[in-house]
C-alpha cells in the first residue's frame, strides 16, 4: 500500500521550502548502512540539482543511522531505526532547486513500500520584517576566509559498549564485509589508524597500533623459553600472532586454529602486512574450532601455547572456561608456557579477574603473571594477557639481554627489554582487583 499526504501551502511565497518524509516498509539492510545511506543522500541532493558542500553521517551501535547533507541551498537530514524499516527525512531549500526530485529518489534507493510527505513552506515573507542593516565590514573580513566550497565526507565507525564508545573517522569505503556463520567480519579505511579489522563492530587490529598486541602476546613467553619449537595459536586469525613468531629461528613448526575462514580471507586480502606469513611451510593452519583441538590434542605436544581469541561473546565465550584451560594445560609439555588474551582491567574488570583465578587455580598463584600493555584502539587503552607456566619458567626470569638482542635485531616497534618488566608492573587498583580475588578464592 502507498499512502502520500501532501500538505502544501503555496499560496504565499516564502524564503524555503520543506519537505518532511516517512517512509516505512523499508529494507532494514539499507537502514542500517551508513555508507550507502549517505551515497544515497548526497546523490539525492544532486538530483535535486542543489550544491553539496559537506555531509556527516554516523552509525549507531547496533543499529541506526542519522546524517545531514550541507547544500548550499539549505539541507537534507535523516534518522533511520532499521528495526521498523523507517526513516526520517527532511529535505529543505531556499532556492530554486527540484526538490521532489530527491524525494522519488530516495524512495526508489531505500525500497520503501508505503511513504507519506508533508510540504511546508518556511519564512512566509508577509509575516516577516525585513531589516536592513550594512555587510560591508562584514564583506571584507569574509573575503579573507578560504571556504573550501567542495564536499568532502565525514563518517565515522564506533565501537559502543554501554556507556562508553571510540569512534575512528574512515573513508567511507567498506574495503570488505562479509556475515559469516559466526560472526560479522568488515574492513574499514581509518584516517588515522589505517585499514581496521572489526569483528560484530568491536575492533580486532589497526595497520598503526596491532604491534603493541601482536608483540607483546608472543615474544614476552618466547624469549623466557630457553628453546621454543612447537607452538600452537588459538585463534589469531589475522595473522599477527604467528607472523611474530616466526620470527624466532628455534621455532620448527606453528599450529594455527582459527574458527573463521572469513577472517583469514578478509586480511589476507586487505591486511597483507599483518596476514604475512600464512604461506610460511612452517605454519599449520586449521581452520576449525580451538576449543575442541586441545580437547583433542596429544599431552604434552606444545612448548607454547597462545590464545589470541576475541572478548568472551559468540564463538570465542568458551575460550574463557575451566575446561578449556585444563585442556590447554594437558598439551603443554613440562615446561610450557600458557598466553592468554586477557581483556581490560578498567573496562571488563570481572572477566579480566575470572580469567588470572581460573589460571591460578589451574597452575598455582606463583606460576600465573599478569602483563600489562598499551593499545590506543581497545576500550580504554589499557589491555592484558595471563601468562601460565607449567614448569618452573618465569617471565621475571627472563634474560635481558636476550631480549635487547632480539628486540634490536627484528627493529620491533613495541617490546623490549624495559617493557618486558614494565608490562610486569601494576597500578595499585589492579593490584587490588587481583589480590581482592585471591582473597575470596
Ligand atoms: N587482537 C584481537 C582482540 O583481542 O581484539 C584478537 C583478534 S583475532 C582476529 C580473534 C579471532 O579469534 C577471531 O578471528 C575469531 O574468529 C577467533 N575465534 C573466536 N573463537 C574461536 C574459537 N573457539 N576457536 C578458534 N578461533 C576462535
Amino acid at each position: 500500500m502507498t499512502t502520500f499526504i501532501i500538505y502544501n501551502i503555496y499560496i504565499m511565497s516564502a524564503l524555503g521550502n520543506h519537505i518532511l518524509v516517512e517512509f516505512t516498509g523499508c529494507s532494514p539492510e539499507i537502514m542500517n548502512d551508513v555508507v550507502s545511506i549517505e551515497r544515497d543522500m548526497v546523490e539525492a541532493a544532486v538530483k535535486a540539482e542543489m550544491t553539496v558542500i559537506n555531509s556527516t553521517f554516523h552509525h549507531f551501535s547496533p543499529y541506526g543511522v542519522s546524517g545531514v547533507v550541507v547544500v548550499q541551498e539549505s539541507h537534507l537530514a535523516i534518522h533511520t531505526w532499521p528495526e521498523y524499516g523507517y526513516a526520517a527525512v527532511d529535505i529543505f531549500t531556499c532556492g530554486d532547486t527540484n526538490t521532489w526530485a530527491a524525494f522519488d529518489y530516495l524512495q526508489e534507493q531505500f525500497k520503501a513500500k508505503n511513504y507519506s510527505a508533508i510540504e511546508m513552506r518556511r519564512g512566509v515573507i508577509n509575516l516577516l520584517e525585513r531589516m536592513d542593516f550594512d555587510l560591508s565590514s562584514m564583506r571584507s573580513q569574509a573575503s579573507d576566509r578560504v571556504n573550501p566550497g567542495k564536499y568532502t565526507r565525514n563518517v565515522w565507525f564506533t565501537d559502543k559498549d554501554d556507556n562508553q564508545a571510540l569512534s575512528l573517522r574512515y573513508t567511507g569505503e567498506v574495503l570488505f564485509r562479509k556475515e559469516s556463520p559466526y560472526q560479522r567480519v568488515s574492513v574499514l579505511d581509518t584516517y588515522a589508524y589505517g585499514k581496521m579489522l572489526t569483528i560484530d563492530n568491536m575492533v580486532m587490529c589497526t595497520e598503526k597500533d596491532e604491534h603493541h598486541y601482536h608483540e607483546m602476546i608472543s615474544h614476552p613467553a618466547l624469549l623466557t623459553h630457553p628453546h621454543p619449537k612447537n607452538i600452537l595459536v588459538i585463534g589469531g586469525g589475522d595473522g599477527g600472532t604467528v607472523r611474530e613468531i616466526l620470527k624466532h629461528n628455534t621455532v620448527e613448526k606453528v599450529t594455527m586454529v582459527e574458527i573463521d575462514e572469513t577472517v583469514i580471507d578478509a586480511c589476507k586480502e586487505h591486511l597483507p602486512s599483518i596476514a604475512a606469513e600464512f604461506n610460511n611451510p612452517k605454519l599449520n593452519l586449521i581452520v576449525g574450532d580451538g576449543i575442541e583441538y586441545v580437547k583433542n590434542a596429544k599431552e604434552g605436544e606444545f612448548d607454547l601455547i597462545m590464545v589470541d581469541g576475541s572478548d568472551p561473546v559468540g564463538p570465542a565465550e568458551g575460550l574463557f572456561s575451566t575446561t578449556f584451560y585444563n585442556n590447554c594445560k594437558k598439551a603443554l609439555s613440562n615446561d610450557g608456557i600458557l598466553v592468554a588474551q586477557g581483556e581490560s582491567p578498567m573496562f571488563n574488570g570481572r572477566v579480566f579477574v575470572e580469567l588470572n583465578q581460573c589460571l591460578v587455580e589451574i597452575f598455582g598463584q606463583e606460576k600465573v603473571n599478569t602483563l600489562l600493555f598499551y593499545i590506543p584502539t581497545y576500550p580504554t587503552g589499557m589491555w592484558s594477557f595471563q601468562v601460565a607456566s607449567k614448569g618452573d619458567l618465569s617471565l621475571q626470569k627472563a634474560d635481558k639481554n636476550r631480549i635487547k638482542d632480539f628486540a634490536d635485531n627484528n627493529k620491533l616497534f613495541y617490546y623490549n627489554e624495559d617493557i618486558h618488566f614494565a608490562a610486569l608492573s601494576m597500578p595499585n587498583f589492579v593490584k587490588n582487583l587481583l589480590a581482592k580475588e585471591a582473597v575470596n578464592a
